[in-house]
């Protein structure tokens, strides 16, 4: 038997078996080591090195500043020279030599020392350095993690375990090395898991006792189909998740052979199966896993895990590698989509006790104007090399789409005045993620040229339940009455006025879920790339009639229990042999 068994939630299929190594635990996410005396000088290189990194990357960012954006100087400036400032380098070489402390641990505790005396003077300009200082030891931290990484991975793939792994961390690793993830916290829709997926390794979530169970060097088996983490398996249980392994792998060789077809139900209805993505690499893949083009880049996550805003004709050559490799399909481009739990530095986070109440994806770009045009302009711009859309994140009223659309009109006439090609006549679309955005689709319709369903969102705002959070991930139930009637309600409406309607949350790769969306019927499926050939092939396996009849079952179903147990039947009787291969995001009473 094994050492333990620990219980999570799957956010991303697939088994991985390998040594564990943990990238940070508990409390600000950082190591909390005592260094053996022997080691201590090498720690404390391990940090000059990481300043000297981190110095040498904003002097890098200063030198390829363009001259229209000086008035970003400042901030690197101020960056460059808290990183130079001896205080914090000194301070913390002090306690790893004296406290015998790992350069992360020292770090933290010199940022706190450093933020407390600041704070004490109450002096608004310097209560400002303060952030300065959290962007810098923010980014010496992640340095910090890399070359541990580094020195874990040493001997080929491991699977990294953390306490969190926010996207900041996750961008700052060797990924390659990766085969898999596990983490104490999140919920089934949290960015990790998002991550994963992507990257396509298996992952696995909300995994309590985590920290407390696992070792560095453990061998691990990774169940990202059943949410399951083994440590230190017997021979048997080795063999048996050898043997899971080849079938998922067999099973997922098949269905990408067929990934080319069209995903059309077997009496006819057809739905276009796009991407959700985060950079260019992914869209080149997606020929090869048949899809149709991209109908989410969250755009966000070329802003995170770096010290600078990055500049318009950066973000152009990103937008404009994506919507070339898409071609002849679409790229759908989210506007930031920052906030709340996708923070894309320390300057820009706020001190906000409700951050996913807060300042974030539209609501930022309409208080950060400035941001928000320089990304409207790359991607009108990179729009007229192919076949674009652009969406608004978290619309809340007719009135917040219309101010973005009025930035966004500025946005064409400072492009127009400067002569760059663009393409004018971009369809702008609007995400539906907010209950109230959900009771006014008939005039959100109106005045936008398609919807996109983010259920992700729509989920916990409409069921109040925090989409990281494993304590109430039991509540956070795609199929619960309240988000299947919402989800159809939003399709009539936007059928109603002839506009198309998608669903890119991670709803849209539910096996489960997928023949109450072909019920409704939306016209598009935006999933990880990794789930297009499979959610292909059990749309082509479906019946359009049957689950039709199913979502009429579901809207006049009282409880989730009895609308998870009608979906189960369906899909067990439609699909008895694969089932075993899908992970669901449905409830602990599925
Ligand atoms: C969603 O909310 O469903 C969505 C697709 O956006 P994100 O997961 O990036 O918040
Ligand atoms: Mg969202």
């Amino acid at each position: 038997m094994a050492r333990a068994v620990l219980h999570g939630f799957p956010v991303s299929a697939g088994i991985a078996i390998g040594k564990a190594f943990f990238l940070n635990r508990r409390h600000k996410g950082l190591r909390h080591d005592l260094v053996p005396l022997d080691q201590v000088e090498a720690e404390a290189a391990r940090l000059e090195a990481a300043v000297e990194a981190v110095a040498a990357e904003f002097e890098q960012a200063r030198a390829a500043m363009p001259a229209e954006l000086r008035g970003q100087l400042d901030i690197l400036d101020s960056h460059l020279l808290m990183c130079r400032d001896p205080k914090l380098k000194n301070e913390t070489l002090r306690r790893i030599r004296e406290g015998r402390m790992n350069a992360e641990w020292a770090l933290e505790e010199s940022l706190e020392q450093i933020a407390r005396a600041f704070a004490r003077l109450n002096v608004p300009y310097i209560r400002d350095r303060i952030e300065d200082v959290r962007v810098v030891a923010g980014r010496i931290g992640r340095h910090l993690a890399g070359t541990v990484e580094k020195q874990r991975l040493e001997n080929g793939r491991g699977i990294l375990l953390a306490y969190d792994l926010s996207p900041a961390d996750a961008l700052s690793l060797s990924l390659e090395r990766i085969s898999a993830f596990a983490t104490e916290v999140g919920g089934k829709t949290t960015h990790t898991g998002i991550l994963a997926r992507n990257l396509q390794i298996p992952a696995v979530v909300g995994v309590g006792g985590l920290e407390d169970e696992a070792k560095d060097g453990d061998l691990l088996v990774v169940d990202g189909l059943e949410g399951k983490i083994l440590l230190e398996p017997s021979e048997a249980e080795l063999e048996e998740y050898i043997l899971r392994q080849h079938r998922f792998d067999d099973y997922e060789r098949d269905t990408r052979k067929n990934a080319a077809l069209p995903a059309e139900t077997e009496d006819g209805r057809r739905v276009s199966v796009l991407a959700n993505v985060e950079g260019p690499e992914e869209v080149e893949s997606l020929r090869a896993l048949g899809g149709e083009g991209v109908g989410l880049v969250r755009t966000e996550f070329f802003y995170i895990a770096r010290a600078d805003m990055p500049r318009e004709d950066e973000l152009y050559e990103e937008y404009s590698r994506m919507v070339r490799a898409a071609a002849p399909h679409r790229v759908t481009f989210r506007t930031l989509d920052v906030g709340a739990d996708k923070i894309f530095s320390e300057r820009a986070r706020l001190d906000e006790p409700n951050p996913a109440l807060g300042l974030r994806a539209i609501r930022y770009s309409l208080r950060h104007q400035n941001v928000f045009r320089r990304q409207l302009r790359a991607i009108l711009r990179a729009a007229a090399h192919g076949k674009a859309a652009l969406m608004f994140p978290m619309i809340s009223g007719v009135s917040e789409l219309r101010q973005a659309k009025s930035v966004l009109n500025e946005a064409r006439q400072e492009l127009e005045a400067s002569g760059l090609p663009f393409d004018p006549d971009i369809p702008v679309g609007i995400m539906i993620e907010l209950p109230a955005a959900v009771l006014i689709a008939d005039s959100l319709a109106k005045e936008s040229d398609f919807f996109s369903i983010g259920t992700n969102d729509l989920i916990q705002y409409s069921l109040g339940v925090d989409r990281g959070n494993r304590h109430v991930s039991y509540l956070h139930q795609p199929l619960h009455p309240a988000v299947v009637r919402a989800v159809k309600y939003v399709v009539d409406m936007a059928h109603k006025v002839g506009i198309k309607v998608g669903v890119c949350g991670e709803m849209a790769a539910d096996p489960y879920c997928l023949p109450i969306l072909l019920g409704m019927p939306v016209d598009e499926l935006s999933v990880a790339p990794q789930a297009i050939p499979g959610i292909k092939h059990l749309v082509r396996h479906s019946n359009a009639e049957e689950c039709r009849e199913l979502l009429q079952q579901a809207l006049a179903a009282p409880t989730v229990q009895s609308i998870n147990k009608a979906v189960r039947h369906a899909v067990y009787s439609r699909f008895p042999d694969e089932t075993a291969f899908y992970s669901s995001q449905l409830g602990a009473d599925f």
